[in-house]
């Protein structure tokens, strides 16, 4: 067959395009869902793209960055203390692409002189506690108990929220430290907010301040059922329930002690304005240990169970993974 000048072109032409389409294709390839892609995954997916292509074709996050309360989010506006920031750390290896919020409880310099409203719609509190029912307003941030021997429970959690933050980060999952110091200008709405928008979950640590002179072990905070039906409780509580509980489960694992009397429900700020499964636990009382191997003890329970409860309940998110360029920049690839 007699092929023309013209159509020699027009072939190479085309098969040009088919090339470069296959390239496109090749760009585009996704994966599954799944947190243990190896890391060279990103590469082949982009075709064998230099790292230099990679980074200018994605986002570059830090591994660590401050995050203020943004007033547009919802309830924001219902806080009284919030120019401080809390901490979002990203794991290096083994992305979960799963936000885990940690709040040690208590560390606001001021916070008893300030009020937030109980409920985010203003009305007043159903349950009684340590504001009686009717009140609309509560402290923005107590100041906690002291242990028996004189530290304070601000402190012990600051210490326990450090070694769980640890324990997470190595095994993949971000973690957004509420409070990582002795003090932050956050209230306990503003802390549950930022948790809101920038966390998968919340776990608050605390110790119970009952004054008794043996260690009573550990409980998580149960939702009253009087705010069941009130939003955004009514969307939520049964995950808050299922985080508690996993998180006791798995304290129990690693035999931690677990209270096993009467708990009563409280109406907590954190419960009245959480939108994400949130829950308090107190990891014992003021006859508690908290030695580093007892806190150390402690978190592997905690681990253990959010772990579990990220593995059954929180949807499937985009996974991503994250390297270290050889400029330090550290990179990360959405994997959806
Ligand atoms: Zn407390």
């Amino acid at each position: 067959m007699i092929v023309t000048n013209r159509i020699k072109k027009y072939l190479i032409k085309a098969v040009l395009l088919l090339l470069f389409s296959a390239t496109l294709a090749g760009c585009a390839v996704t994966y599954p869902e799944d947190a243990g892609v190896s890391e060279e995954t990103p590469e082949k997916a982009a075709g064998k793209k230099s790292e230099v292509e990679i980074k200018d074709s994605i986002s570059h996050l830090p591994v660590k960055e401050e995050i203020v309360l943004d007033p547009d989010w919802e309830y924001a506006l219902m806080s009284e203390i919030n120019t401080g920031s809390a901490t979002l750390y990203r794991a290096r290896s083994d992305r979960k692409g799963i936000v885990i919020g940690v709040n040690a409880g208590h560390g606001t310099a001021g916070g008893e002189a300030e009020s937030v409203y109980c409920h985010p719609d203003r009305s007043p509190k159903i349950t009684s506690g340590s504001n009686p029912t009717g009140s609309l307003k509560a402290v923005a941030v107590s100041a906690g108990m002291v242990f028996n021997d004189g530290t304070t429970e601000a402190e012990v959690a600051l210490k326990a929220a450090g070694s769980l933050r640890d324990k997470l980060l190595e095994e993949g999952y971000d973690v957004l430290m509420i409070r990582d110091g002795d003090d932050v200008q956050l209230d306990n709405v503003a802390r549950t907010v930022i948790a809101n928008n920038k966390a998968d979950c919340l776990i608050s640590l605390h110790w119970d301040g009952d004054g008794q002179s043996y260690d009573k072990g550990c409980f998580y905070i149960p939702v009253p059922d009087e705010i069941k039906d009130m939003e955004p409780v009514s969307l939520h509580w049964k995950n808050h329930e299922r985080l508690g509980q996993e998180l006791i489960d798995g304290l129990e694992k690693k035999g931690c002690i677990i209270y096993h009397g009467r708990i009563d429900p409280l109406e907590l700020t954190q419960t009245c304005y959480a939108t994400i499964p949130a829950v308090v636990v107190e990891l014992g009382n003021g006859a508690s240990s908290h030695e580093d191997s007892d806190i150390s003890r402690l978190t592997d329970g905690l681990f253990i169970g959010l772990d579990s409860f990220c593995e059954m309940y929180l949807p499937q998110r985009t996974r991503s993974l994250i390297k270290t360029t050889s400029s330090g920049y550290l990179i990360q690839v959405i994997v959806t």
